[in-house]
């Protein structure tokens, strides 16, 4: 399988910008990956405890009404099932057919409802309101949730979502390939059948990927920490050599079997954009 085979799915995700000049920019950045890519769908997140919901919304709506096929993500921890219901409703008349759907990230505050405390039953929660309107993906950690006690605890609840009736997953980037592997390995084992679609994140910027790498458990590999380091002051370099290292990921994670890849783009086109060039030669 390789980038010009339409049976991969592949995605890009945006975060719903704050600003008017945001959302002009990532109206842009979606012509720019369309141009390119044409990605089976464009993925809008919810910010932590649902902190971005109306923003979420207004961005769904925008790119829904120019026919992008559009997959909100949808989280449980800071919203009531009467605000999830209202927004499914929303999102069927808008005629949105697919969910990125988590339990989210605990707000600064630790505030949640307690309505719903893990994705599994937020998952239920959509399946007993909408039955099977949408198609449900949901979260995968190859190199497992920094919260988890342990590896296999953190397999059986993600068991729990499939079998609460998630359609596929999406898991957390990662620069290590045999995590990924070695999670679809069980995945096959345990004769769980949705696709798993790895999370890409392109390297763009040292700092901020160490911190938020720290934050969500990916492993940075030292090779590529070292390297980054050194080219802390020089953009460019950066840049090539963090294009040139996802490629490679990306080639050999598509050579290897996976079903597709889902770009977390950071509301840029640039580096997604070659790194997909790379892919298609
Ligand atoms: P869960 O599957 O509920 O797991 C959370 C933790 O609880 C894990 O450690 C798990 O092992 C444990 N657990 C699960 N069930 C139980 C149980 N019954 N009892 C005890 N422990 C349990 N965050 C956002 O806020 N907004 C977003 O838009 C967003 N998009 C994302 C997209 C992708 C593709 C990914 C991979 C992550 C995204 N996140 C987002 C981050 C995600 O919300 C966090 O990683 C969050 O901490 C966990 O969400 P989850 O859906 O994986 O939770």
């Amino acid at each position: 399988m390789n980038a010009n085979d339409r049976s991969a799915t592949f995605s890009c995700e945006f975060f719903p910008p704050r600003t008017e000049a945001g959302i002009e920019k990532l109206q842009l950045t979606q012509q720019k990956l369309d141009e390119i890519i044409r990605p089976e769908y464009y993925s809008i997140t919810f910010g932590a405890g649902g902190t971005t919901r109306d923003s979420t919304l207004e961005i769904v709506k925008l790119l829904s009404a120019k026919n992008i096929s559009i997959a909100p993500h949808i989280s449980c921890i800071g919203s009531t099932k009467q605000q999830l219901k209202d927004l499914l409703e929303e999102y069927k008349s808008l005629g949105v057919t697919r969910l990125v759907t988590l339990r989210g990230d605990i707000p600064d505050n630790g505030e949640s409802t307690k309505e719903l405390s893990h994705a599994n039953e937020l998952v239920s929660f959509i399946r007993e309101t909408t039955g099977d309107h949408f198609n449900i993906e949901v979260a995968a950690y190859p190199e497992y949730h920094p919260e988890s006690k342990s590896p296999q605890s953190d397999f059986k609840y993600f068991k729990n979502k499939v079998a609460a009736g998630a359609n596929g997953a999406i898991t957390q980037y990662f620069y290590n390939i045999d995590a990924y592997f070695r999670f679809t390995d069980k995945c096959i084992k345990e004769n769980i059948k949705i696709p798993v679609t790895p999370g890409i994140m392109p390297i763009t910027n040292f700092t901020s990927l160490t911190r938020f790498s720290d934050a969500c458990g990916a492993e940075i590999p030292r090779w590529i920490r070292k390297q980054l380091e050194a080219y802390a002051d020089d953009k460019d370099s950066l840049q090539a050599f963090g294009i040139d290292v996802v490629s490679k990921l990306c080639e050999q994670l598509l050579e290897q079997g996976a079903p597709g890849l889902h770009f977390y783009t950071l509301n840029q086109a640039d580096s997604t954009n070659a790194i997909w060039k790379n892919l298609s030669t």
